[in-house]
């Protein structure tokens, strides 16, 4: 059972949607601020992607829990309305699975970065993990 009545649930699902970018913002700063660059949301690649770091080939795609459908309390999808929400949301990560496979056709290396790792406790982790990345990509090439 949803444990929210409908209006308030439709509240709710509209301030995670908002929120979405906060999580790429919260990022890329905290990249820039260990001396990263990076292009942000590059037309010319499959999906858009949020940052793309080309002197790495490395594209970080940040992806908002609920919307993208991480196995995580973020998200969780509702009861009520499952229907309403399943085929959005497996629509994107089908769309997710198409562009990422694309993109190391391309050659990139592809990061996924969710929402819920963005946060102020968790995000120094997940850029220290990036940054590893980061610098072993460089080493081998
Ligand atoms: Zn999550």
């Amino acid at each position: 059972m949803d444990v929210y009545s409908p209006k308030k649930r439709s509240d709710v699902m509209r301030s995670i949607r908002s929120r979405d970018t906060a999580p790429e913002v919260a990022l890329r700063k905290a990249l820039f601020r260990l001396g990263y660059r990076y292009r942000l949301h590059v037309k010319s690649l499959p999906g858009k992607p949020d940052i793309v770091l080309p002197k790495y080939r490395v594209i970080v795609d940040v992806r908002g829990c609920f919307w993208h459908g991480h196995d995580c309390g973020d998200g969780h999808i509702p009861e009520t309305r499952r229907e309403y929400w399943s085929p959005k949301i497996s629509g994107n990560m089908a769309r997710d699975r198409n562009h990422e496979e694309r993109l190391s056709k391309l050659g990139w290396k592809v990061l996924v970065v969710w929402g819920c790792e963005c946060t102020p406790t968790r995000i120094g982790g997940t850029v220290g993990k990036i940054s590893a990345v980061l610098r072993e990509t460089l080493a081998v090439s």
